[in-house]
């Protein structure tokens, strides 16, 4: 009796051993999956992560993490990001990108600073250079990509003054002025006094170092600029007392008091890689010499008085701007002269010299000497009213029509009233210059001669 008591008695606890045991086992087993569950994780989670053996990472529910171990991109090697960013968005292909670019923290701080949405977009973007400047361009207005942009390209010096602006269209303008050399003050005064037109063909022209004493100098106005210019330099006077003056006209010689062949004096020849430009300066200071333009055309029968060619962009706008205007006014212009050879010039000049029986002494008021015509770089046209002739087109409907919309096909009127003193010649009504629709454009708003557009757009 007593030894079977003593066996069932060592049994029992050989049972108890074995149950106390297995119980630790089960439990070690069972407990950190119990730990997943109640945290939230389905068996179908809690598999995922034994076979990516990430079992020990989970420390509290993350729907992100959820989403991304069941998607065929899960990358192990970027667990920590889906760690720690907590969304509830399916982000696994875009964060694989971004963990590409940022670093764990940098990527959660954007990730909080941003909407989701816009978080989505950095995926498309360049990595953000400066922090700082990214931030609060962004929270200025900027959009994204701009913003994105700005932290890779603005200085961190230039970023308070950029800021003082409203936002900007372009951006890129206050860049681009920093490149040729302004200052942020010069950059933030020029954004803030010129019209957002005014301050883009502003940031287009050459460096003009003077603007932003022009500028504090009151009533400064844009479309005097060249004069400026020209006026502190020929009467060596400060900024405020030029501004003063060319707003008065003071620096306007009436046509009858120039010397038109004093023009001449110091001319130079046109530099080669400028001839075969739209926007090419040939007056009585820049010379052509014998050059002959590459891709003259003849124009269309219809458009033409004489056999004459044009380079093929002027040439198709004259064509295009007689359609418009024949569509628009039923007014037919046809082109009387345009390109003359230097040596036609030359016996132009000559037989008008032959014609003055010996006063010529106005022949340069009108007539350019062979090498200095606008009409040798085959971008001029003398245009006629079809049933009138080229001395009348000032009275014309389509001398009147091209006045408001020459510009748009690129051409200019060359030779205005009182801008003699600029132009070295008499006005005409009838000689047109192509220089491009951009040229003509600034030219027309502006109201500059091409003289004063080469010379704030081309040194
Ligand atoms: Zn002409």
């Amino acid at each position: 009796m007593k030894k079977n008591t003593g066996r069932i008695l060592s049994q029992l606890f050989m049972i108890i051993v074995l149950i106390g045991v297995m119980g630790v086992l089960i439990n070690y087993f069972f407990f950190q999956n119990r730990e997943l569950r109640e945290m939230g994780y389905t068996r179908q989670d809690i598999e995922k992560f034994k076979e990516y053996e990430i079992l020990d990472r989970i420390e509290y529910y993350n729907p992100f993490l959820v989403k991304a171990i069941h998607n065929d991109r899960f990358r192990k090697e970027n667990l920590d990001y889906y760690i720690a960013i907590r969304t509830d968005s399916d982000l696994t292909l875009d964060v694989n990108d971004l963990a590409e670019k940022y670093s764990v923290i940098e990527l959660v701080d954007l990730h909080d600073f941003l909407s989701e949405e816009e978080f989505l977009k950095l995926v498309f973007t360049d990595k953000i250079g400066n922090n700082e400047i990214f931030r609060q361009t962004y929270s200025h207005g900027y959009a994204l990509q701009k913003a994105v942009w700005l932290s890779n390209s603005l200085p961190e010096a230039s970023l308070q003054h950029f800021l003082e602006l409203d936002k900007l269209e372009n951006p890129e303008i206050y860049l681009d002025l920093l490149q040729k050399g302004y200052t942020d003050a010069t950059i933030t005064l020029t954004a803030r006094s010129l019209t957002s037109e005014e301050f883009e063909h502003f940031a287009a022209m050459r460096h003009v170092p003077e603007i932003y004493d022009l500028i504090n100098a009151g009533s400064f106005k844009m479309d005097n600029l060249a004069r400026y210019l020209w006026y502190m330099k020929n009467h060596k006077v400060n900024t405020r007392n030029a501004v003063k003056a060319v707003n008065a006209n003071k620096d306007v010689i009436n046509g009858d008091d120039l010397d038109y062949s004093s023009f001449y004096s110091g001319a130079t020849g046109i530099p080669h890689s400028y001839l075969n430009e739209e926007t090419v300066l040939v007056n009585k200071q820049n010379y052509l010499g014998d050059f002959i333009p590459d891709n003259l055309i003849p124009l269309e029968i219809e458009y033409r008085g004489n056999n004459q060619p044009l380079v093929r962009e002027a040439a198709e706008a004259f064509m295009a701007m007689a359609d418009d205007l024949k569509k628009d006014k039923n007014l037919t212009i046809i082109a009387q002269n345009s390109y003359i050879s230097f040596e036609d010039q030359q016996d132009i000049y000559n037989l008008e010299i032959e014609q003055l029986e010996g006063d010529d002494s106005t022949i340069d008021e009108t007539i350019m000497k062979a090498g200095y015509s606008d009409h040798q770089s085959g971008l001029a046209v003398d245009v006629v009213q079809k049933g009138t002739s080229m001395y009348e087109f000032g009275q014309t409907g389509s001398f009147s029509w091209l006045g408001t919309n020459a510009w748009k096909y690129g051409f200019i009127r060359r030779y205005r009233e009182n801008r003699e003193f600029i132009t070295g010649l008499r006005p005409a009504t009838y000689h047109y210059r192509y220089v491009g629709k951009q040229a003509a454009e600034l030219i027309h708003y502006h109201s500059w001669t091409l003289e004063e557009y080469c010379f704030l757009y081309q040194q």
